[in-house]
């Protein structure tokens, strides 16, 4: 077979597939030092201290090409659900910032019982209940910025079932003292392992069991005893809470949510002032 000059011969053509995996990049980038994301802060304080402790190349791992699908859905759903809300909307995109803790609210909108914050997740099949880390992400967010009404929309990756109806659901989360306490609690237990860099034993009872533990990478150091292949001698494990840390755990505790209740009006107050500016208004910094 003769090859025209300056036209591959097929057989050195790379398969499309194979060619749609070269994508690079880190999946999961370590947090910064002395920063905790708003979606672990108080779904597992030994989450938060094991990614501050472990050295960067633990954590990272190269992004599959499937990875960055989801995230390009992800991205798509999110645009159109900003603006099928915005006649609803207060913010979009807002940042939050306390104690270290970063974060970004979806979406506040502003109904007839007022402000409440609305998360957006696409998943596979729709689930029947919030997911554990949903769950907690969006408490850490009620926390931050004093609003306590709050729902995750669902959205299937696969749009609509096969008569057209789209595969979409909303679930209210229930917002009761008794819940923010416990996730106050556990934001704290966050702050002050990460401040005193000391990684708890628990799993439990912060996370009841290796499902609830969802995607996390450390998932077979604390289920089955794997060990991480470090030594960081700055960082030191604890069998138990000593009750000097307890003591700051509680008073930290008491303050989280006693800002929380400050942080609605100014909240309402930052809304006012940018309106609906994608991530201008940073919430509670401190
Ligand atoms: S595996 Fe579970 S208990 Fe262990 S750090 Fe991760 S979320 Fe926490």
């Amino acid at each position: 077979m003769t090859v025209k000059k300056g036209i591959k011969s097929p057989k050195k053509r790379k398969p499309l597939i194979r060619a749609l995996g070269v994508g690079g990049g880190s999946k999961n980038k370590s947090l910064r030092h002395g920063s905790i994301y708003g979606s672990d802060a108080t779904f597992c304080p030994k989450k938060v201290a094991l990614h501050l402790a472990v050295p960067y190349n633990y954590n990272s791992q190269p992004a599959s090409p499937a990875s960055e699908f989801y995230f390009a859905i992800g991205h798509a759903v999110h645009s159109i659900v900003d603006n099928r809300l915005s006649s609803l909307s207060a913010a979009t995109e807002l940042k939050v910032e306390a104690y270290g803790i970063r974060g970004r609210i979806d979406n506040i909108i502003y109904d007839d019982d007022g402000l409440k914050i609305v998360d957006t997740k696409t998943c596979g099949r729709l689930p029947t209940k919030i997911r554990p880390s949903h769950y907690e992400q969006v408490l850490t967010y009620c926390l931050l910025s004093g609003i306590t009404r709050a729902s995750v929309l669902y959205f299937s990756r696969n749009v609509a079932d096969y008569r057209g109806n789209l595969l979409a659901t909303e679930i209210v989360i229930d917002v009761d003292d008794d819940t923010l306490a416990n996730s106050a609690r556990a934001m704290a237990e966050s702050i002050t392992f990460m401040r005193e860099q000391a990684i708890p034993d628990y799993p439990q009872p912060r996370r009841p069991n290796k499902t609830s533990c969802g995607f996390c990478p450390f998932k077979y150091y604390c289920w089955e005893d794997e060990p991480l292949g470090w030594s960081n001698n700055d960082w030191f494990r604890l069998k138990s809470i000593p009750k000097a840390m307890e003591r700051k755990i509680s008073l930290l505790t008491t303050e989280i949510l006693d800002a929380m209740m400050v942080r609605n009006e100014q909240t309402k107050k930052l809304i006012k002032q940018f309106g609906t500016r994608h991530g201008k208004a940073i919430i509670g910094s401190i």
